[in-house]
């Protein structure tokens, strides 16, 4: 009887070490997601923690930088390979609040990345679960922990707000030049 108390308990279970360091660091690349989205770009931030310290980090940009490659995950690899002058990120974690797309999942294996958490999923371009398993195919050269779902709704909240946000202003924008269209109309 007191087993099935005790199960009835919603509290959730405390965090480990690692969950409180990983919630930490994910709630750190959605503040990098926000800067992205200061830019108009679809809000998804990255870092590269080496050892308790930022190595890295990236927020998305391709539109404002004229580069396809631009995500935050390539942004925050660039940055820290500049940073420690290696090509080779050994023993980092990739802290990411979205999925990973097949071509920045492709760019943690050539990093040798050792573990990628992310934050939501991402249904269609997402290649580490969601429509690909690149992390887990036997042919890669280099084998990636990887673990979704930290701060997931925060982070799926994120980019609903910017998307949201975004048709509201396109709204607007519509109503005010069908309002001068008609204004002009008149004074003809
Ligand atoms: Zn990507």
């Amino acid at each position: 009887m007191n087993a099935v108390i005790e199960n009835s308990d919603n509290t959730p279970p405390p965090l480990t070490a690692q969950q409180a360091e990983d919630r930490r660091w994910m709630a750190y690349a959605m503040q990098l997601a926000q800067r992205a989205a200061e830019l108009g770009e679809v809000p998804v931030g990255a870092v590269l923690v080496h050892q308790g310290q930022v190595i890295g980090e990236g927020w998305n940009q391709p539109i404002s930088g004229h580069d396809p490659t631009a995500h935050a995950e390539m942004l925050a690899l660039r940055n820290a390979a500049q940073a420690i002058e290696n090509y080779r990120l050994i023993d980092s974690t990739l802290y990411v609040t979205i999925e990973p797309c097949t071509m920045c999942a492709g760019a943690i294996v050539h990093a040798r990345v050792a573990r990628v958490v992310f934050g939501a999923t991402e249904p269609k371009a997402g290649a580490a679960i969601s429509n690909g398993q690149v992390f887990d195919q036997p042919w890669m050269n280099h084998q990636v922990a990887y673990e979704g779902g930290v701060l997931a709704e925060a982070c799926s909240a994120q980019i609903s707000a910017f998307f949201k946000q975004r048709r509201a202003q396109h709204k607007a924008l519509k109503q005010q030049q069908r309002a001068e269209a008609e204004q002009a109309r008149q004074q003809q």
